[in-house]
């Protein structure tokens, strides 16, 4: 039996800026992407059945055809059935450590790495950029997931750019465990609140990207200025979330005021909240001055440093 073991990464969001509506009915967005170390494990397997199986450790994840992981290995056994017949079935063992429905792209993470992971195992040969389409397929932010790093994501997030890694920083992650955030409600949300700003022609849409905000933040992560890339963090999404969601802007607020954090933000839909910081040092002690103000067991955090690339093989 054939086993591959890959670690799948979770990402922040630096900069999520809704550009408009796209006649596919996606958003149209301008976002800068980070992954951190905080990863899944996800074992593969190969099976005498000719079928996909998936399982998780985590209660809330779905062992069936609704698994982002599963979808990414179907869509595998489909475009390469001859592979998959030579090969037999796919076992899926998903080891969560990243939290679920938390803005850190948990799901598409493990699919991105259900893509690498079968691409060696079936000895597809695919590129990057063809593992990546097909990632785009099942999900926007699986090619950011295969890639990793540091990057520009344009389009309605598929597109990726990768920019100069950035390096050195850590990262507190926090999240109420008992709270998560439907992606497809923030983006609905959002739509509903501030469509009078969107921009639908696509021409207008070309105009509108040029004058994206993020070229302040990027120019920062060239020169791994750690204080500007903290004043510039920013995140459209935080507008509708954060009204909802009164104890996540009390979290926010509350790693934003430790005197060790350089910023804090939430991440993507959230409802996860991070908080820049020099060093490990001044992590861990945003972590336990965050801890103690607010005394809620159902608060999780996380201390992880800064990534510089997506999916990857562990090393045993
Ligand atoms: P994103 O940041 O990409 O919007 P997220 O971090 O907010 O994603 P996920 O952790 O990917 O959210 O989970 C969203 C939902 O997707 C979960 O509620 C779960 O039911 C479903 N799901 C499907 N496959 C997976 C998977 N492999 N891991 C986690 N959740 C999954």
């Amino acid at each position: 039996m054939e086993r591959y073991v890959l670690l799948a990464p979770a990402k922040i969001n630096l900069y999520l800026e809704i550009i408009g509506d796209r006649p596919d009915g996606f958003h149209e967005l301008a976002m800068v992407m980070q992954t951190v170390e905080l990863s899944d494990r996800i074992t593969l397997s190969t099976l005498s059945t000719d079928t996909i199986r998936v399982r998780c450790n985590h209660p809330e994840v779905p062992n069936d055809e609704s698994n982002l992981a599963y979808r990414a290995a179907a869509l595998l056994g489909e475009k390469f059935p001859k592979a998959f017949a030579r090969h037999g079935g796919i076992g899926i063992d998903i080891e969560k450590n990243i939290p679920v429905g938390a803005g850190l792209a948990g799901g598409s993470t493990d699919a991105a790495a259900v893509l690498v992971g079968i691409d060696m195992m079936w000895k597809l040969g695919l590129t990057r950029i063809e593992l990546q389409s097909l990632g785009a397929q099942l999900g926007s932010d699986i090619p950011f997931c295969i890639s990793g790093g540091t990057a520009i994501a344009t389009g309605r997030g598929e597109k990726i750019s990768p920019i100069t890694d950035l390096q050195g920083l850590y990262v507190v992650l926090g999240k109420y465990r008992s709270l998560s955030v439907s992606t497809p409600w923030a983006y609905k949300t959002y739509r509903s609140q501030f469509e009078s700003n969107y921009v639908r022609e696509e021409a207008s849409l070309l105009a509108r990207q040029e004058r994206v905000h993020s070229g302040p933040m990027v120019a920062a992560i060239a020169q791994q200025d750690g204080e500007t890339i903290a004043q510039r963090l920013y995140n459209d999404l935080e507008k509708v979330v954060l009204p909802e969601h009164p104890k996540v802007q009390a979290l926010r607020d509350a790693c934003a005021a430790c005197p060790e954090a350089l910023g804090a933000m939430m991440s993507g839909s959230g409802p996860t909240v991070f908080a820049l910081a020099k060093t490990l040092e001044d992590a861990k002690a945003i972590r336990k001055t965050v801890s103690s103000q607010i005394d809620d067991e159902d608060l999780a955090l996380w201390v992880t440093p800064l990534h510089s690339a997506g999916v990857r093989v562990e090393k045993l």
